[in-house]
């Protein structure tokens, strides 16, 4: 069939273009790894995303390579972001948090060329680089004055690598389905797993991300993107910013509650976006020095389970909505989005919490379902759970270099999430597949006890797994960390969870404990402590 409209290819580079020419002053602000504040617009990113591709292509950067980056979120990573896609090679992006001998193998698989890092992660680069074995360059993400003695070959300051380049740069008019963007899954078993995204699927993930019904992004908006540029792409919003003339506050390495309330005031963040554990370091902080936000609006959490506790902390000390989403490396990663609703809105806040804990209803372009063991599709009641499965424009099809087949259903992607639907199609999660606890037939979900248990006033961190037990075949265990100054004792959390949750539901033991250990993308990791309480609970 013969199509009467016309095939523009939707291009990462066009968005540069848009930003340069709807919105060139709009802003980007960073709190630079030298510490510093550095702020330019989007006029001058894009010079100097042009002199990065010059770079590049002088350094013998193809179509199709790869360029790694270890960085935070700052303005040159962004200029990476858009020189290195623009120019046709591929943004891959690498978790610092990862173990180095990961860090080794994924930029060994992807066959990374030029490798960009922070100064923050030279130390690192140095203790592996005699294992990459693709690596040509590396380029040192700062100036003259603070570039340190590095003892390696080939090392470029970036700012001397583009000081002489031209900021005119032919952007090629690529195939929309060419590759731009490459990211690894954190992989907490097995080796880590590449997605690549093309730039038809950023651009598209980008259009749903900014729309009102998601993340409502537009050119009043400010944002502080916390969830990082080696994530997942920080969830799409150096796009997302692009297409809208948002204003961008970047943190750079200083996450802490401090450093965040500090910029979050001063540059009025009006959108602020991370995980769970980022907004209670922050939420901490600012009981603790008695302070409010007074710009923020809206606080999007994901990555894991936002709890109650949160959601009701920054709608009534900070006057902040807390927007629920869900997503996955493998979808760009976002899937659904908890945006308010006029009917949301008005209902009583008790009651609207508990409706903002879920984690929403997809954005447009996604489609979800659930299914049994055996594929069947189940019903969409708000209470029957099974696997659930994705589809759309901007998730993955197939794993980079991978034939790793298993996740891949009919045309759906399996999430390895087990969740809900109600009948509006709000999604919520109940556990990881491998974490959810059996427990005499019955299911318990390992993420609502922990929500329960962060919510008692004495708690900072709860973790639940599933321990072997010898009638029951497995029953939870609590692990929890007290904030400092704080005590609790088993039976006074027990009788807390009990006020909250089904009396199978509750823990068989609850341990006080230091440290909890996280994956790199600071998810807790829940492998290990089943194996180190695996006799917990056992004659
Ligand atoms: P990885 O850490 O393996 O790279 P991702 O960062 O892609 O993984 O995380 C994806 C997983 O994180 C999801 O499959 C889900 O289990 C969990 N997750 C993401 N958002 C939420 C949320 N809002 N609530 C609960 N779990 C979430």
């Amino acid at each position: 069939m013969t199509s009467h409209m016309m095939d523009r290819p939707l291009l990462v580079s066009s968005l540069l273009a848009h930003a340069v020419q709807n919105h060139s002053q709009a802003e980007i602000v960073t709190r630079r790894v030298e510490g510093d504040i550095h702020r330019y617009t989007w006029g001058e990113a894009a010079l100097r995303a042009a002199k990065v591709a010059n770079a590049l292509t002088r350094l013998g950067v193809k179509p199709g390579d790869r360029v790694g980056t270890l960085a935070w979120n700052t303005y040159r990573h962004l200029e990476l972001y858009f020189g290195i896609s623009g120019m046709g090679a591929v943004l891959h992006t690498i978790n610092p948090r990862l173990f180095p001998e990961q860090v080794t193998w994924i930029a060994n698989h992807a066959e990374d060329r030029v490798l960009f890092v922070d100064l923050t992660f030279l130390p690192l680069v140095e203790a592996i680089a005699d294992h990459l074995k693709t690596i040509e360059a590396i380029v040192v993400m700062t100036d003259g004055d603070t570039m340190p003695k590095v003892n390696l070959p080939n090392v470029i300051c970036y700012e001397e690598l583009i000081a002489r380049e031209s900021t005119q740069y032919h952007w090629p008019e690529l195939d929309e389905r060419a590759p731009a963007a490459l990211c690894y899954t954190s992989g907490t078993t097995g080796n880590p797993k590449g997605v690549m995204y093309t730039h038809r699927s950023t651009v598209l993930h980008a259009w749903g991300a900014q729309a009102p019904a998601a993340l409502d992004i537009g050119g009043d908006t400010v944002i502080l993107p916390v969830v990082p540029m080696f994530h997942v792409n920080s969830w799409g919003i150096p796009y997302a910013a692009a297409m809208t003339g948002a204003k961008l506050a970047f943190p750079g390495p200083a996450l802490d509650g401090k450093s965040l309330h500090e910029l979050i005031e001063r540059e009025q963040v009006t959108l602020a976006l991370g995980v769970p554990t980022v907004w209670l370091g922050l939420l901490n902080y600012l009981d603790s020095i008695n302070a409010r936000l007074t710009t923020v609006k809206r606080v999007v959490v994901g990555g894991s389970a936002a709890p109650l506790s949160m959601i009701r902390a920054f709608d009534q000390k900070h006057g902040a909505f807390l927007v629920h989403a869900w997503g996955m490396t493998e979808m760009s990663p976002l899937g659904t989005v908890n945006a308010p609703t006029t009917e949301l809105m008005a209902l009583p806040a008790e009651e609207r919490y508990a409706r903002q804990a879920k984690q929403g209803r997809p954005v447009f372009g996604v489609e979800l379902k659930i299914i049994d063991d055996a594929g069947k599709e189940l019903p969409r009641d708000g209470k029957t759970f099974g696997r659930l499965l994705v589809r759309g424009p901007w998730i993955v099809g197939n794993y980079y270099r991978n034939d790793d087949r298993s996740s891949f259903v009919d045309g759906w992607f399996d999430t390895g999430d087990v969740a809900t639907l109600d009948e509006l199609n709000t999604m919520q999660i109940v556990d990881r597949k491998k974490d959810v606890i059996k427990s005499g037939g019955e299911w318990i979900s390992s993420i609502d006890l922990e929500n329960v248990a962060v919510g008692h006033p004495a708690i900072k961190e709860a973790c639940v797994i599933g321990v072997p037990h010898p009638k029951w075949d497995e029953r939870p265990l609590l692990l929890c960390i007290l904030k400092d100054n704080h005590a609790c004792t088993k039976e006074e959390m027990l009788d807390y969870l009990s006020g909250h949750v089904a009396k199978f539901w509750l823990p068989d033991d609850v341990l006080f404990v230091k440290d909890l250990p996280h994956t790199a993308t600071g998810k807790l990791l829940k492998v290990d402590l089943r194996k180190q309480y695996a006799n917990h609970l056992m004659p």
